[in-house]
């Protein structure tokens, strides 16, 4: 496909949608941002709150490395800049979930600047997204408005856990191009393990905000829909929001700039409150805490520790291993296929003494094909498979060195499949051995001759193409058992012969 524009269709023509993304992203720790309480999802409300989080008088904030660390190695892993001196601010603001009566955010100075993501979406032309900053910041609690009839309770499990706000330049124009950045930051942050990307968690969550403008136009004013939690959702609020600015645009009106709710049972936005100007907030250094400084041997670290990002990966399938496009594209799709799949293949390697180059089809087409295909049927992923990855390469083993043929190495895989069991073991309870035993298979070829006299005679008068029908015989009667080359090699000389 060409470079294909989405456009709103409208009375007066086509409309260009304009869309940035703030992402917040659970940053992946045991602690919070500035307290040593726990972060466990799905914990007994308020279980999980230090005096520092229920913001009791007296108490200190103390900055967590580990979400620091997470935090610079995403900007690396973005090819951000990493500022080496940032400083937290104070949000001040009322809200019952918020004891503090202010978040600690960075707002001035955040802990990582500028960089870029490359996106790929479906049907369109690459391309690559500005990213404008990612700071760091605590959560809310939450309210809980359901579970009294007149009365709202409060849970401050997650006060004080520490996000990352990822915030993207507006450079998004399709509903596609938005999902495609928001699947592929959420692969990143999945390798760099510093978010588990769980939407339905509200783990990784979005603030979409969207503009319209007439193509060529200056950038028209926009509207934030917040906590958006699914890339099916943000895609949905980015069409029905566009489509509702352009109406209110055509038929005369004026957008405003403010805070939109998505509600995905009636698929529309609404209005939730007029946005406030950032000075509403009444931002400030915050007193309790020092400005953060990172040294060469920190920033060192992060960078060593940051393991083959997508892009790269994708790169050496396709470049050194020759893994074809269309399994990259399966296997790629999440961080556990990954692992699986390189699990699978340097353990097939070994066990064949081979380099993974000369096993990466062979192992990638059994992943893809048989594997997935399996797990598919018995709704089961790869973190819960009934076949480790040493069992799949000690069948491909079994498949290479001639003991299974393909046929019979399907039926051991479904064995696998239902019983975890070793091929091996059931190759040889099951007596499921390929058998190049020439004396028997020559038997058997004189039988079905036998008992084929017509095919016999057509064969011989010329019809080659039966030589097919008297494979299919032979190894039925073999029980599938029989290496297939074997049995061709005897059958051309019996029929030939
Ligand atoms: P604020 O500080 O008010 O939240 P920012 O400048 O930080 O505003 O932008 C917030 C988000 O809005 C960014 O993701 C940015 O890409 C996006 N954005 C800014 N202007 C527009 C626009 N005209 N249309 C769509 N998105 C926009
Ligand atoms: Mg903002």
């Amino acid at each position: 496909m060409t470079e294909a524009s989405y456009r709103i269709e409208g009375a007066t023509g086509p409309w260009e949608v304009v869309i940035g993304l703030e992402v917040h992203a659970q940053i992946t720790s045991n602690a919070k941002l500035f307290s040593g309480a726990a972060t466990a999802f799905g914990a007994e409300p308020n279980s999980q709150v230090s005096l520092v989080d229920a913001a009791m008088p007296g108490m200190l904030p103390v900055p967590n490395r580990e979400c620091i660390r997470q935090a610079v190695r995403t900007g690396m892993a973005l090819g951000s800049q990493i500022n080496r001196w940032s400083r937290f601010d104070r949000k001040n603001y009322f809200y019952a979930d918020l004891p503090q009566g202010y978040q600690i955010s960075q707002l001035y100075h955040p802990l990582v600047g500028e960089g870029t993501m490359l996106i790929e979406p479906e049907g369109a032309a690459p391309k690559t997204v500005g990213i404008e900053r990612i700071h760091v910041e605590q959560d809310a609690g939450k309210l809980m408005h359901d579970q009294h009839p007149t009365r709202s309770y409060v849970d401050l499990n997650r006060s004080g856990v520490a996000l990352m706000e990822i915030v993207s330049r507006p450079d998004m124009r399709s509903p596609a191009e938005a999902g495609a950045y928001l699947r592929k930051l959420r692969a990143i942050l999945r390798y760099v393990g510093s978010c588990d990307g769980n939407m339905e968690q509200g783990s990784m969550r979005a603030d979409v905000n969207v503009s319209v403008r007439k193509p060529g136009d200056p950038f028209g004013t926009r509207t934030e829909t917040k906590n958006v939690n699914s890339i099916r959702f943000v895609m949905a609020a980015i069409e029905g929001e566009a489509r509702r600015q352009v109406d209110v645009l055509e038929a005369g009106g004026k957008i405003v700039q403010e805070t939109r709710l998505y509600d995905p049972d009636r698929n529309e936005t609404r209005s939730m409150r007029s946005k406030e100007d950032a000075h509403d907030y009444r931002y400030f250094p915050d007193p309790d805490l020092l400005p953060l400084e990172l040294d060469d041997a920190f920033l060192a670290e992060c960078e060593a520790s940051l393991p083959e990002l997508p892009d790269a990966k994708v790169k050496r399938y396709a470049d050194v291993l020759g893994i074809s496009p269309g399994n990259i594209a399966v296997i790629m799709a999440d961080v556990e296929d990954v692992r699986y799949f390189e699990a699978l293949l340097a353990e097939t390697a070994r066990r064949q003494g081979k380099s993974e180059a000369e096993v990466a089809r062979a192992a990638s087409n059994w992943l893809v094909s048989d594997l997935f295909g399996g797990l598919n049927r018995i709704g089961r992923s790869v973190s819960d498979s009934p076949i480790s990855p040493a069992q799949g390469a000690e069948l491909l083993g079994l498949v290479a060195d001639g003991t299974l043929s393909g046929t019979l190495s399907k039926q051991v895989f479904e064995i696998m499949l239902e019983t975890g069991d070793d091929p091996a073991e059931i190759v040889e309870k099951r007596g499921l051995k390929q058998t190049s035993d020439t004396g028997a298979i020559e038997a058997v070829i004189a039988e079905i001759l036998a008992k084929n006299p017509g095919q016999l005679e057509q064969y011989r008068g010329g019809k080659q193409a039966l030589f097919g029908f008297f494979v299919g015989q032979t190894m039925k009667a073999m029980g599938g058992k029989a290496n297939p080359s074997v049995v061709n090699e005897l059958l051309r000389k019996a029929l030939d012969g």
